[in-house]
């Protein structure tokens, strides 16, 4: 089918319009991104168009709604719904959007805008659950030797990456730009991306996978930070141990001088943490950053005591030393000159370390796209785009992107944010500008698009774009709020 975006043609040329590129496609040929052709010279949008189609009751048992004459609707709603993906682009939306599209639900009569936006301000922000020293925050991140983000501020047990971004796709050099286009690509689409931080790790990230850094598949998210952990286990260890260390990056916690130890009556122990004390049983700084014992740079957990006060510690004294994830643990008694001597761990002191290794979640990689679609790509929506940023504030009109919800942020413009393993597979793509392609979709009632200004002459109903032979038809991921419902 030929795109709805106008072409100039000359002799057997296109001139594809739907990226400030402009390729010069002949025939049979397609442009610089693969998503357009000059098939029987016109201007193709190659790839599928995906609906993604709820499954429903029928005859007792629930199968997708695909046979028959199949309108999109049923008795209580619409049970299809066109994502923007393949949908194409009107950029620089001089004209309406590709697709507007009229359904009822519930008896309201709604509309869909779909496109797929062309997003020159865009990146991603991964959460890698892990404490695992990955670099130092505002360290430079590369891919293929090029810088295409930086560590930002770390989370409660995840490390935090920020990649892309307008400045590295386009205020760089050009290999900067395709490099991070490509990363960001490869990630949005879930594919796995080598990265390394300079001062840092080289690592092997994917949404929804565990990561690899250098060269170690991550298992564990911990379960907190020392002092947390202390507060979870402080009444599980009583009676069993005398002092508990647990070995943190962030604040490492000691139990017998910490609250909890406190509130069940332990006695201070006597050993003594390096750092720098923050409140009582809590110390920051005992170690570097680095691959050993609760993400420091510890091998052997005794190089954090700094002494053992002969006036408060006791020979026999039990001594649990554990990580954050209960990956590395060891227990100690005292001998009688109050050196730690390694001891067969206790069962009960063994349960509580397992415990915490129970505890935790597993290291993942999340991979959220985030977008500006607060510029012409509002005018494909309507001919007064302030109302469309407007109408989202007032949550007048709901934005997804691929069907999945996004979160919009406040204040100005439409800055949104998407999980991608939400999403349909493969639903962005790129144009060499750079800039990364993806789908988004504004869902409102009939009557707030009128009253936005929206473009009603370009009004299709669901029935009659459902017979476009581009469509490919998808499962509805039921983890997904239905855009539809009010
Ligand atoms: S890069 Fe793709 S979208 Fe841009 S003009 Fe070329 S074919 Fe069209």
């Amino acid at each position: 089918m030929a795109d709805p975006a106008a072409t100039a043609k000359a002799d057997d040329i296109v001139v594809c319009d739907a990226c400030p590129v402009l390729c010069r496609i002949r025939a049979g040929k397609t442009g610089a991104c693969d998503r357009y052709g000059n098939v029987d010279g016109k201007l193709t949008r190659l790839d599928s168009m995906l609906v993604a189609e709820q499954v429903v009751a029928r005859g007792g048992a629930m199968v997708p709604f695909r046979e028959g004459d199949w309108s999109g609707n049923l008795l209580h709603g619409t049970t299809a719904f066109v994502t923007g993906i393949g949908a194409g682009t009107t950029y620089p939306d001089y004209k309406p959007a590709p697709f507007i599209i009229a359904s009822q639900h519930r008896d309201i009569d709604t509309v869909t805008v779909v496109t797929e936006g062309i997003f020159s301000y865009c990146g991603l922000k991964l959460k890698i659950d892990t404490d695992r020293f990955v670099g130092p925050e505002q360290a430079a991140v590369r891919a293929e030797g090029e810088q295409v983000g930086h560590v930002t501020t770390a989370e409660y047990g995840s490390q935090m990456l920020a990649l892309g971004g307008v400045r590295h796709l386009t205020g760089g050099s050009k290999k900067e730009g395709v490099v991070t286009c490509d990363t960001l690509l490869t990630l949005c689409n879930k594919g796995a991306v080598e990265l390394a931080v300079d001062g840092g790790a080289t690592m092997t990230v994917q949404a929804g996978q565990a990561p690899i850094i250098n060269g170690v598949r991550e298992e564990r998210m911990r379960v907190g930070c020392g002092s947390a952990t202390i507060g979870i286990f402080a009444r599980q260890w009583h009676g069993h141990v005398d002092e508990v260390i647990v070995v943190d990056d962030h604040i490492t916690g000691v139990l017998s001088e910490h609250q909890a130890g406190r509130f069940l009556g332990l006695s201070p122990a006597g050993v003594r943490v390096r750092g720098k004390k923050s409140t009582p049983g809590r110390y920051f700084q005992v170690a570097n950053p680095g691959l050993g014992w609760g993400c420091t740079d510890i091998k052997d957990p005794l190089a954090i005591i700094e002494k053992i006060d002969p006036k408060t510690a006791r020979p026999g004294l039990r001594l649990l030393m554990v990580s954050t994830t209960g990956e590395d643990a060891a227990y100690f008694i005292l001998d009688e000159a109050l050196r730690p001597v390694p001891a067969e761990m206790p069962p009960p002191v063994a349960k509580v370390v397992e415990r915490i290794g129970e505890n935790c979640e597993p290291a993942l990689t999340s991979v959220l796209f985030m977008a500006g679609a607060g510029g012409s790509l509002r005018a494909g929506v309507t001919e007064n785009p302030i109302r469309l940023t407007h109408s989202i504030k007032q949550s007048l009109v709901r934005v997804t992107s691929g069907g999945a919800p996004v979160y919009v942020w406040p204040g100005g413009g439409i800055t949104y944010m998407v999980d991608v393993l939400l999403m349909p597979d493969n639903a962005f793509g790129y144009v060499p500008t750079p800039a990364i392609v993806g789908p988004i979709e504004f869902t409102m009632r009939l009557t707030d698009y009128q009253a936005l200004g929206g473009h009603m002459d370009h009004v299709r109903q669901l029935a009659d774009v459902l017979e476009e032979p581009r469509i490919k038809r998808t499962g509805w991921r039921d983890a997904n709020p239905w855009p539809l419902e009010p």
